[in-house]
């Protein structure tokens, strides 16, 4: 059987530092807000190139907490929209609805799933504030008309990099591109803790400032708040966890890499269509996920299961077809709807053997 994604293979491949590290913070009698927060989130924030990190409870939140700052400090407030891309997780969108912004949902390119920056100008209107980026499926969305066209209309650009990091725009790394980003660590993620957190990163100190004192029920000196904040820290021991995973995410990233060259250079079946570069750049792209697009992905995906390959959907529902956005439901996104009907996620890892993607790729030329 060749999983889609073996979590308990990768994370027996650092079994003994991470039990080591859990020790350390169990004998500590010290489980948040500690020593290993701090080195993490200093390691973080050298690791991307941005001035600060700050840690949280998860991606979501990390999201929300950039979005809510800005709000705290004047820069967008209630009804005020937020362009996002309409084929993204929902978590990019309920970032957004979550603080009473609009989530306006542009288009992506057909080709490369990511958001279509061509489009994003002629959806800008007076209350526009933020453009909030999805690098979908590992590759960087970005590129610099899209900065110019932030600076022309005062937007901020809002990275979500859930899926992607250690991808490259030139010689940036995802999460220092624009004015602030939001990391997932998810298990499931290129560089997975042992549970829930997230992390945001700025060069912005007066944006890090607040976030900080948000994340913590909006408090900077115990028991005075300043603002109606939340509790989302991240817990000591993920970070001790994530301090060892952020060692290894460079070399795992090109295994990534190794396994989708595979799959791009060998796939070869006129019913199936591989994921697009956008700019030629390997180290553009850290494949979170290995997506094709097919007509007959019910059929592929059931002969890839009576063959023992299991494969996923992300995502099968836009967020705009949702029963939580009821108010969306009349629009229609051709290109997000066809995504969604047609996408199926390979298996792709970094503990994914050669042997198992030649078995993959055999397979998908069969059918
Ligand atoms: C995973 C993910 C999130 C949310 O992160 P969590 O840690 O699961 O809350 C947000 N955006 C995208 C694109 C994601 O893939």
């Amino acid at each position: 059987m060749i999983k889609f994604l073996d979590l308990q293979k990768i994370n027996a491949q650092y079994a003994d530092e991470l039990a080591n590290v859990a020790k350390k913070v169990i004998d500590s009698g010290w489980y948040l807000q500690g020593n290993y927060v701090k080195e993490f989130e200093k390691n973080l924030s050298e690791y991307i190139g941005a001035k600060y990190a700050i840690s949280c409870a998860n991606g979501l939140d990390a999201l929300r907490l950039i979005l809510r700052s800005y709000m705290e400090m004047g820069f967008m407030e209630e009804g005020d929209e937020v362009i996002v891309p309409a084929n993204t997780y929902i978590a990019s969108v309920l970032a957004i609805s979550d603080n009473r912004l609009t989530p306006v949902l542009v288009e992506p390119s057909i080709n490369s799933y990511n958001l279509d920056i061509s489009k994003i100008e002629e959806h800008i209107t007076k209350r526009t504030r933020a453009i909030l980026v999805v690098h979908l499926y590992g590759q960087v969305c970005f590129s610099d008309e899209l900065k110019a066209l932030a600076d022309n209309y005062k937007l901020k650009v809002i990275e979500d990099n859930a899926q992607a990091i250690g991808a490259r725009y030139g010689d940036l790394l995802s999460g220092n591109l624009g004015d602030a980003a939001g990391f997932s660590f998810y298990p499931g993620k290129n560089m997975g803790a042992l549970g829930d957190s997230g992390a945001v990163t700025t060069n912005d100190k007066e944006l890090a400032r607040i976030i900080r004192s948000i994340a913590n029920y909006g408090s900077e000196v115990k028991y005075k708040n300043e603002f109606r904040g939340l509790n989302s820290r991240m817990d000591e021991i993920q970070a001790g966890f994530l301090d060892i995973k952020l060692k290894y995410i460079d070399k795992e990233n090109e295994i990534r890499r190794q396994i989708a060259k595979l799959y791009r250079n060998n796939i070869k079946n006129s019913k199936i269509v591989n994921p697009e570069l956008i700019n030629k750049d390997e180290n553009s792209h850290v494949w979170h996920l290995y997506v094709i697009r097919t007509k007959h992905r019910k059929s592929l995906q059931q002969y890839l299961k009576e063959n023992d390959v299991h494969t996923i959907i992300h995502y099968p529902i836009p967020p705009h077809k949702q029963e939580c956005y009821k108010e969306y439901n009349k629009l229609s996104f051709h290109i997000t709807e066809s995504l969604a009907d047609e996408l199926l996620s390979l298996p792709i890892s970094p503990v994914m053997t050669e042997q198992e993607v030649n078995k993959v790729i055999e397979l998908v030329n069969k059918f």
